[in-house]
């Protein structure tokens, strides 16, 4: 079956319930969502007819609720049919933030940064929208940053070594050491842009669609200023919570690397302009 054949009797043979009615949802990049309805409750799928990213995605949402921090949506089964892998999860009403909103966002992430592990990585690879992403376990944060992030999709770019944007990022690796702290492996969402969070019925933040490991916990703050939409109540509550290292703001656009680079293998070079005047402002 392809996507654009969907119908009720698709979601009536994955759910038991009777759906009645189903309706595509939009705001995801990479999967196709809907809101299926029965009598009695309502629910929410992802399906990809390309490929499985369902089984880490749950593993990720499993971790995540594992800190009892945020709120994660309830997942219900992930599987395959006619074909085409799905994600039936509890469906989120997002709610009205309440007054204290970002402060408590702020305050669950720097708690959910606390669980730390051994190494950066994690024991399972998994993805990144619909990229491949390799979490082989590392001793050192930075290592694990320039061989399990940048270079996988430097590499995916397909530029070749004479080219001066690998040779730009050659340099700068040989400086990371310099501009980086080496904190503890803390774990983390992976994606934490303002498109995958919702607002749970507590008008507290509930988290989605994570790519989730061990690794520095500046990556997500950093990523939460790349589109812009966290309020400043949001990183002073974090530092309040778990202060960051010193200039933290100096080093967001080093961490943004990794998502522009995925950025650019996703939807197109365009992004690779952002890529090099970071570089050029740090080499
Ligand atoms: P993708 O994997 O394609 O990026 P997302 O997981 O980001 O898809 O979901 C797409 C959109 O669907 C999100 O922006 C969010 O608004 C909404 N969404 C995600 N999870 C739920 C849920 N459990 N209930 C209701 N809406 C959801």
């Amino acid at each position: 079956m392809t996507k654009d054949k969907i119908n009720l009797d698709f979601f009536n043979k994955i759910i038991e319930n009777d759906i009645n009615h189903f309706s595509k949802i939009s705001g995801g990049c990479i999967n196709d969502c809907y809101r299926l309805n029965s009598d009695q409750k309502q629910y929410f799928i992802k399906i990809n007819s390309n490929f499985n990213p369902f089984i880490e995605e749950k593993k990720g949402l499993k971790l995540l609720e594992s800190t009892n921090t945020f709120t994660i949506p309830k997942v219900y089964k992930s599987g395959v049919e006619k074909k085409i892998a799905f994600l039936l999860m509890e469906f989120i009403d997002s709610k009205i933030p309440s007054d204290d909103f970002w402060i408590s966002f702020g305050n669950k992430l720097a708690k959910m940064h606390s669980h730390s592990n051994k190494y950066f990585g994690l024991d399972h690879n998994n993805y990144i929208g619909s990229l491949f992403q390799e979490n082989t376990l590392h001793d050192d944060g930075i290592e694990f940053f320039i061989n399990c992030r940048l270079l996988p999709q430097i590499r995916l770019l397909s530029i070749s070594s004479s080219n001066q944007l690998f040779k730009h990022f050659d340099k700068l690796f040989s400086k990371l050491n310099e501009i980086l702290p080496n904190e503890k492996p803390a774990l983390i969402h992976g994606d934490l842009w303002n498109g995958n969070f919702l607002v749970d019925n507590f008008g507290a933040p509930l988290l989605v669609d994570p790519a989730v490991y061990f690794g520095s916990r500046e990556i997500d703050v950093a990523m939460s200023k790349l589109f812009g939409g966290f309020s400043d109540q949001f990183y002073e509550s974090y530092n309040e919570e778990f202060p960051l290292e010193k200039d933290w703001q100096s080093r967001v656009d080093i961490w943004n690397l990794y998502p522009l680079l995925v950025h650019a293998n996703l939807f197109g070079d365009s992004y690779l302009n952002q890529v090099n005047s970071i570089l050029k402002k740090f080499i």
